[in-house]
């Protein structure tokens, strides 16, 4: 039996009340009835595919989600994050490796240098995403984002214009039909152009509905290819968007079943996220995003937090996105580091905590099935050598697996008890421990004992004192440092007093390493404020990292350094080891 389409339409239109047909399989049903399969239509990068979803041994029919990452547009919006070409470039090669299938590059008509920023991206950023650029619905923008991404192998261009009332009313001081009929004129153009055009209807949260229809329907019939619906102002709440969406989403699809419906939330009361995740659920094929969550005021819903979700709750979404997600943490650093703009640490997915167990009760059950606490795997999104980090608060049970790799055999229960105060004892005093910590613990402790197997071992490197001289002109940095029974002390003259410490430091260790990120907090307030200083260091091609915490930043910085110098050594030893049994 074979349908018009505005049959289906009809009879789709008497089904619309059945709230158990989610657009998805609406969406089936008008293939089934006069459509081709969806899979059939791929004739662009980015048009709606399914695939199939693995959850244990069952494969479930999916919807890809198409992923627009805009944190060289929207992302760069933050006050003091502009980026420079070069950066630009390497945020977009990354976003790439990341496979996002668009990458909104810039606001071309802006400056010369975004302009610039966005035709580099274009022509450079081959055999992967899609390009696009924003334009108002103004000719001059639409040109100038044709002549930026019009090298791209697949180029799109982004129109955006105001729906709501306040936008026509305030902003744009037209009548309704008039900015209408301006968006529809500005799609017209852009299709002389291209063949593929995004339109966005700005403030379409706050937009009364039935004009936000006619808009979106008349921006389709002009040739649009993709439709966005911005909560420029975040405002939505995720049922009410859901059902939104849902209601768009039918009608658009009933329409022209090619279309894409496009999401791009913002965050300013935290539901960016579920905003974005509640439109997946009721039909929307495309949803906007950044790293890390930044963009204007309290940025954008955060592509990490939304692809982790997708992924972790294919069941519940029957969707899934491209997104190679162990490259997300890299990319988040990445973006991080040039824009200066640190992830607060309880950040979902690309905080330093997001997989940093402290609490007792949860290192416990941790240790005992990570399904427990953990049903995210850190190794999932790139994070790799997640360290238990131990606090006073972890307990016997933590402390005792923590310990274990430094100890030989097993501790009698009173030798145990001694070790656990000695952690305690040290824990409140340095409020964190790490590995080489325990690893001084393990020393201490067998050093007092005849069967000593630490006697004549290699011995880690450990801070005795320091002197650093801040000026303009030669600041410079003077170490003691211990290690074993012997005493090093060496000064150098660095960029300045950091400079001057690592440099001290190196003379004395002789590692051949790189600082890759040196990032200082401060974690208290008041008089005695702890600063934390956490490092990234490569040797030979493999990361180590180094936390310390101290009320003197120089003195936190120095055995920050030392301590990820030392997890090169523990992790050598523990190869030679393993190399020899
Ligand atoms: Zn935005």
């Amino acid at each position: 039996m074979v349908l018009a389409v505005e049959q289906a339409g009809s009879l789709l239109n008497q089904l619309e009340w059945y709230h158990e047909f989610t657009p998805v399989s609406i969406y089936i049903e008008t293939g089934f009835f006069s459509c081709p399969p969806p899979a059939a239509d791929n004739d662009s990068p980015y048009r709606n595919q399914t695939g199939y979803l693995k959850k244990g041994d069952m494969r479930i029919m999916g919807r890809k989600i198409v992923v627009l990452d805009t944190t060289l547009r929207d992302g760069e919006q933050v006050p003091g994050a502009k980026l420079n070409l070069q950066e630009k470039l390497r945020i977009a090669q990354q976003l790439k490796t990341l496979k996002v299938d668009i990458i909104e590059a810039g606001f071309p008509i802006s400056s010369q240098g975004d302009f610039e920023a966005v035709r580099r991206i274009a022509k450079e950023v081959v055999d992967g995403p899609v390009i696009t650029a924003l334009a108002r619905a103004v000719k001059a923008d639409i040109d100038a984002v044709y002549e930026s991404v019009k090298e791209a192998q697949k180029p799109l261009i982004h129109i955006v214009l105001g729906v709501s009332d306040s936008h026509i009313q305030a902003k744009l001081r037209k009548s309704k039909e008039a900015i209408m009929q301006m968006g529809v004129d500005a799609v017209k153009y852009a299709k002389t152009l291209l063949p593929e055009v995004q339109y966005s209807t700005e403030d379409a949260t706050r937009a009364d509905f039935e004009y936000l229809w006619q808009t979106i329907e008349a921006a389709v019939k002009a040739g649009a290819t993709i439709i966005n619906v911005p909560d420029t102002v975040g405002y939505a709440v995720p049922e009410e968007f859901g059902e939104l969406i849902r209601k768009l989403n039918y009608r658009l699809k009933n329409t022209n079943d090619k279309v894409l419906l496009s999401v791009h939330c913002h965050n300013d009361t935290g539901l960016a996220t579920a905003n974005t995740l509640a439109a997946v659920k009721n039909g929307a094929d495309k949803v906007e995003c950044t790293l890390n969550g930044i963009g204007e005021r309290a940025g954008n819903a955060a592509l990490e937090e939304v692809v982790v979700g997708i992924r972790l709750r294919a069941d519940y979404y029957g969707a899934y996105t491209n997104i190679a997600t162990r490259e997300i943490k890299a990319t988040s650093t990445l973006v991080s580091n040039l824009m200066g703009l640190e992830v607060q640490v309880n950040k979902a997915v690309t905080g330093d905590n997001a997989f940093a167990h402290s609490s007792g009760i949860h290192q416990d059950g941790l240790l005992k099935d990570r399904g427990t606490y953990e049903i995210l795997r850190p190794e999932d999104v790139g994070v790799e050598n997640m360290e238990l980090i131990l606090t006073a608060r972890s307990g016997r049970h933590a402390f005792k697996s923590a310990i274990a790799p430094f100890l030989h055999g097993q501790p009698s229960e009173a030798d145990f008890e001694q070790l656990f105060a000695r952690f305690l004892e040290l824990a409140d005093m340095k409020k964190e421990i790490y590995n080489h910590d325990l690893y001084h613990i393990a020393e201490a402790y067998y050093a007092a004992r005849e069967d000593n197997p630490y006697a004549g071992a290699e011995s880690l490197y450990e801070l005795q004192t320091l002197q650093v001289v801040s000026n303009d002109i030669f600041p410079s940095a003077s170490v003691k440092i211990r290690c074993g029974n012997q005493i090093f002390k060496d000064s150098a003259v660095g960029d300045g007093p950091i400079d001057a410490l690592y440099k001290a430091i190196n003379q004395v260790v002789k590692l051949d390493v790189q600082l890759l990120e040196y990032k200082i907090s401060s974690i208290s307030k008041g008089n005695e404020a702890l600063g934390r200083v956490h490092l990234k260091i490569s040797h030979n091609g493999v990361i180590h990292s180094g936390k310390a915490v101290d009320t003197d930043i120089i003195k936190a910085s120095a055995e920050a350094y030392l301590s990820a110098l030392n997890q090169v050594l523990l992790e050598s030893w523990k190869a030679e080891r393993s190399a020899v049994q």
